[in-house]
């Protein structure tokens, strides 16, 4: 029998030896009665093939590909590991192990180019990786690589084949680095972002605080998210220490798309599941009535509101529930009930573990309720910075080591978080970044683009497109389709860009900074809560 899933977890002592692993398996355990009763679904279901790993062999798993991982390819403490896998079953598991062993886990989306995935590796020092057979010849030459889908590797996956590992055998401290993932943050190119375990342990002590409502029977949640994501990253493990059945979108799932997910929601009756705004949106126009389906969590971009009422007229039965968070900042905020997703146009409300403010974002001033200003944010669930970048580090945190979101939001009376716009140069496409500053860099080392300034543009399905307004050398007979071909050869296909604008001058600031701001009211662009 469970035990109720709605106490709050008390965090660990800080100092206190703990890997993310070892906490989730404790709290599996501590939730039932007695130790160890098996759940009463398995731990991952292959959305695509219906394979299902229970409990007890995930566990097992875990602990055989965490010895071969020590014994025979000598992944040592403190090593990092490059993950370039789309989703299968086994991910989940060689991120368990890996963190075990105190290896770092660094994923990336395998639909990167070969440059993109070089720069990746150099930024976290990656000095081992894991790939299957189609993205391995995306890694840099010299870089040692297990094949995941490797007879050899399915081998060890076999309950039994491999030399189990204890997992208290390797002592890993909270404060030690867990995972690296990649995001621009507030400004400039893509950065590799250092999370803790700690910052896993917070999350899901949080995520246990705040399943609010009475489980009707056992929770399956459908991973919509990728895995590389820190969102999807989470959820993956997130699963496993609360009992749950995660059910995955392995590839072949996901290239049905929305049409796929739909269908693997009502065949494993899902009862929860995380979408970005665009799956949402989409859901609404397939046919399907997903009955068991309870909850959505809607984050990663905003929901414009006439699509959050579709959906609940289309699915009255259903919470869409919008949360809010980032890379480095983790969980911020989330709906948790259906009285709060009454709440249209609100991100819901900070999340456990999670300490905010608001503050006016060119003087620091902290602001009061219903004022906007850029949010900011403290607590165990935040990054401990980017790695070997000082100057970035410097920038990312305030003087009181409050984490900039560089979002501008404001909170209302009742403690919901709405957020209005983005303060910072990102563009997200789909709910995925696009670092206008990547995309300028390939624009202006063109010979015929004497300038080009990247921004975002308003897009009913994806959110944002990228725009580029490129200012051409004189007589150049470029055209706004050859401009968006070159691009999209060096780029992965989420970043292309989408729309060209012709302009005589891009504006900047003396120091040469472009005035992003200026270019948005010139275009006349609307905030993304207006989307
Ligand atoms: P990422 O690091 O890729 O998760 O992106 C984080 C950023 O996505 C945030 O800083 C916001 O700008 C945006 N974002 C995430 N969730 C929401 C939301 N519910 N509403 C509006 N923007 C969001």
């Amino acid at each position: 029998s469970f035990r109720s899933l709605r106490q709050p977890v008390p965090l660990p002592p800080p100092d206190a030896p703990l890997s993310f692993p070892a906490f989730a398996f404790s709290l599996l355990q501590q939730s039932r009665a007695p130790p160890l009763l098996i759940p009463a679904g398995p731990a991952l279901l292959d959305a695509a093939t219906g394979e299902a790993v229970s409990f007890p062999a995930f566990l097992s798993r875990v602990r055989a590909i965490a010895g071969a991982l020590r014994s025979r390819v000598r992944v040592c403490h403190g090593d990092v590991a490059f993950v370039l896998s789309p989703a299968r079953l086994d991910v989940p598991v060689l991120y368990f192990a890996l963190l075990s062993i105190g290896a770092v886990v660094s994923p990336a989306n395998p639909a990167l180019t070969a440059a993109e995935v070089s720069r990746l590796v150099s930024l976290s020092g990656a000095n081992v990786a894991f790939a299957v057979s189609s993205t391995a010849a995306k890694l840099p030459a010299g870089l040692p690589t297990v094949l995941v889908d490797s007879p050899d590797f399915r081998s060890l996956l076999e309950d039994g084949q491999g030399e189990e590992l204890a997992l208290d055998t390797v002592v890993v401290r909270q404060s030690e680095t867990a995972a690296i993932q990649y995001s621009s943050g507030t400004t400039g190119l893509v950065k590799a972002v250092a999370l803790p375990h700690r910052f896993f342990i917070a999350m899901v002590a949080g995520s246990h605080a705040l399943q609010a409502k009475p489980r009707k029977d056992h929770e399956r949640t459908l991973l919509g998210a990728p895995m590389f994501h820190s969102m999807g990253f989470f959820l993956a493990m997130k699963g496993v220490a609360l009992g749950e059945t995660t059910v995955v979108m392995t590839d072949a799932a996901v290239r049905a798309g929305i049409r796929g997910l739909v269908e693997a929601a009502e065949r494993y009756a899902v009862t929860e599941m995380t979408a970005s705004p665009p799956v949402v949106m989409g859901m609404t126009k397939e046919r399907c009535r997903l009955t068991a389906l309870q909850r959505i969590i809607c984050g990663g971009a905003p929901l414009p509101t006439a699509a959050h009422d579709r959906f609940q007229r289309r699915f009255p039965h259903v919470d869409l529930c919008m949360g809010y968070g980032s890379t480095e900042g983790g969980g911020i905020s989330r709906m948790i009930s259906w009285d709060e997703c009454s709440h249209t146009g609100s991100a819901g409300r900070v999340s456990e573990n999670v300490e905010v403010r608001i503050v006016d974002h060119i003087t620091g001033e902290p602001l009061s309720v219903g004022q906007q200003g850029e949010l900011r944010v403290r607590g165990p669930s935040i990054m401990t910075g980017y790695v070997g970048d000082d100057e970035a580090n410097a920038t990312a945190f305030d003087s009181e080591g409050w984490l900039k979101t560089g979002d501008l939001c404001y909170i209302d009376h009742d403690g919901f978080l709405f957020v209005v716009d983005r303060l910072k140069e990102l563009i997200k496409y789909k709910a995925y970044q696009v670092p206008p500053a990547e995309l300028e860099i390939v624009l202006q080392s063109l010979p015929e683009i004497v300038d080009a300034a990247v921004m975002p543009y308003p897009h009913e399905e994806a959110g944002q497109i990228p725009m580029a307004l490129v200012v051409k050398q004189s007589g150049s007979k470029l055209t706004e389709a050859e401009i968006m071909d070159i691009v999209a050869k060096q780029v992965a296909p989420y970043k292309k860009i989408r729309k060209v604008v012709f302009v005589d001058s891009i504006p900047k600031s003396p120091a040469g900074k472009i005035l992003r701001r200026e270019l948005a009211n010139q275009l006349q662009l609307c905030p993304v809560s207006r989307l």
